[in-house]
């Protein structure tokens, strides 16, 4: 009887801990998988019928467990039973490891087949009920397989979502996981159909080019950076390849996949006006430090992590991801149906294009790459996309003759090489951006007299506002006075101001002051600078002399970042005689 009871409440534990564990497919793949990666399988494969919601099992050629462990995996408080001291670190990771398979176990029906190498076990378990244990071949490894899950509990299965839902996510959490072991072959299968896959080359880039294609690794730029603490490796993408959501940042720590939002706020930062702001970029992080200097313990399902020093890690990131962009700074190329012949390939092969302009890239590229792990076929790869980066001191002498401007909007330039198409707000845009932000930052400030006062009516609250933070605009050289009930009056400002454009700058800058204030004064200039170059940037639609388009372009050449606005758009666009010729059929590949 006392027995009977004890089974019963354990059951009723591992049903509510499959709540709270256990919430989607991926959730149950997230565990099994794991449970392979742990037990150092060189080989991992997962297949799903309709998603998982039907059917997932996970094989794999790793350790595998003897006839008490397999039986004790399922037992939920077997897992100290199981640990080891060093083992301490992974299970901080997940926190509720050696509950998940109990758990998920308790609310599906499982089989189990494994062996270390001599007589294998067979365990059937259903509803968390051991039903068989049987022999089976010795074959090293796992194979689990969860079938119905959540079928004894009608109220959770209710709550998973679509196939394709459920199937994304599980994607999503593998190609992950395959970037945080290239050295493991994944294999995800749904339906029969293959809809994953690497090799196992323990080469991160040719793993990226397995799970994302030509385009994207091709693009990628090698990062190795470290401090006292942190080793970080891994690659970023130019900001040509940018994706609209979130979820192609990915960061690893010590093996393990992490989710932290001040790691991504660092990448982000990097690319900060090489991108718009609502484009993310496609980054794989290693890093690897001493595992007492980071807390995992936070939240079991969330994969966060806690540093100490992170600032310093955040710093080393983003300082990096400055670095190199603006190292192989990037003109966007016109896109001419880049046709890339993958198929014709095999899928094991990075494929890396063969033109000379492409030489910068290659050198890159290759530097990171092992050998013996990649062998390349240059003469396999037929298709030339061209590569847009180019070495920032190139750019910088580049020469740009202006030809006319279309729609008032976008001049016409060209070279002995190439076509270009510049943005003249943009363009304009990045230059004051520039001065602005340099003008700021300097103590001596140039102030102009007006010769017309310029007086701004506020009301009461804003004036308020206004008289608090007003000290700003003095620092800048700004004279500003009251000027009777809640108005003030300009009487001085900085030399930066453009002529014709004072009063709607100065107004726009008083509009910041009360409305957009930040304390950071370096994150606050960096907003007026980018408000008002905007502000004081050519409008679109006005033409100017091809004089002027040629002493925009000399100032735009110069600029720190000419390739971008401030916020990230692109302000040059290239097209080669290539693809020219390509568009009008003068070439036909
Ligand atoms: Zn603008
Ligand atoms: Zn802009």
């Amino acid at each position: 009887m006392m027995d009977r009871i004890k089974i019963m409440s354990e059951t009723l534990a591992n049903k509510i801990a499959a709540g709270e564990v256990i919430e989607r497919i991926s959730s149950v793949v997230k565990e099994l998988v794991e449970n392979s990666i742990d037990a150092k399988s060189s080989s991992i494969k997962v297949e799903l019928k309709d998603s998982g919601t039907k059917f997932i099992s996970v094989t794999d050629d790793g350790i595998g467990m003897d006839r008490n462990d397999a039986k004790l995996a399922f037992s939920r408080h077997a897992t100290s039973k199981l640990l080891k001291e060093d083992d301490l670190f992974f299970i901080n990771t997940l926190g509720f490891r050696g509950e998940a398979l109990p758990s998920i176990a308790s609310v599906s029906k499982v089989n189990l087949i494994t062996s270390t190498g001599s007589v294998g076990t067979d365990i059937i378990i259903h509803g968390g009920k051991v039903i068989s244990v049987n022999d089976a071949p010795a074959r090293k490894g796992t194979k689990i397989v969860v079938e119905d899950l959540f079928y004894n509990t009608p109220a959770r299965l209710k709550y998973l979502k679509s196939d394709t839902t459920e199937l994304a996510n599980v994607s999503m959490y593998m190609e992950k996981l395959a970037l945080a072991h290239p050295e493991i072959k994944f294999t995800l299968i749904n339906n029969d159909k293959v809809s994953l896959s690497t090799s196992g080359s323990n080469n991160l880039l040719k793993t990226i080019h397995e799970l994302y294609g030509y385009v994207v690794s091709s693009n990628m730029i090698n990062f190795n950076a470290s401090n006292e603490d942190y080793d970080v490796y891994g690659y970023i993408c130019k900001p040509s390849i940018l994706k609209s959501n979130r979820n192609h940042m990915t960061t690893i720590v010590n093996g393990r996949l992490v989710k932290n939002i001040e790691l991504n706020k660092a990448i982000n930062d990097g690319y900060y006006t090489y991108k718009p702001d609502i484009k993310y970029p496609v980054v794989v992080l290693l890093i690897n430090t001493d595992p007492t200097i980071i807390d995992v313990n936070i939240h079991p399902t969330k994969q966060d992590i806690k540093f100490s020093k992170q600032e310093e890690l955040n710093k080393l990131i983003t300082s990096e991801i400055k670095r190199l962009l603006h190292k192989s700074l990037l003109i966007p190329n016109i896109n001419v149906k880049k046709k890339v012949e993958v198929k014709e390939v095999e899928q094991n092969e990075i494929l890396m294009p063969i033109s000379d302009e492409n030489e910068y890239v290659l050198n890159n590229d290759l530097n990171s790459l092992n050998d013996e792990q990649v062998r390349f076929d240059f003469k396999k790869v037929e298709p030339i996309i061209k590569n847009d980066m180019v070495d920032n001191e190139k750019i910088k002498k580049l020469e740009l003759y202006p030809v006319g401007l279309v729609m008032g909007t976008y001049i016409i330039c060209e070279n002995e090489t190439n076509m270009y198409l510049i943005d003249q707000h943009a363009a304009q845009e990045r230059i004051n951006y520039e001065k602005i932000l340099k003008a700021l930052r300097e103590d001596k400030v140039s102030t102009i007299d007006l010769l017309f006062p310029i007086t701004i009516e506020l009301n009461y609250s804003d004036y308020l506002k206004f008289n608090e933070r007003k000290k700003i605009l003095d620092e800048m050289g700004f004279k500003i006075e009251d000027f009777g009930i809640n108005t003030i009056i300009i009487k001085r400002h900085p030399t930066w101001l453009i002529e014709g454009y004072e009063k709607e700058s100065i107004e726009k800058l008083v509009d910041l002051i009360i409305n957009d204030y930040n304390v950071d004064r370096v994150k606050f200039n960096d907003s007026i600078a980018k408000t008002m170059a905007c502000k004081m940037s050519v409008k679109g639609n006005t033409r100017i002399t091809i004089e002027e388009m040629e002493s925009l372009l000399d100032e735009l050449v110069l600029c720190d970042n000419p390739y971008n606005c401030p916020h990230g758009r692109p302000t040059i666009i290239t097209f080669t005689r290539y693809e020219l010729e390509k568009m009008f059929k003068r070439v036909m590949n």
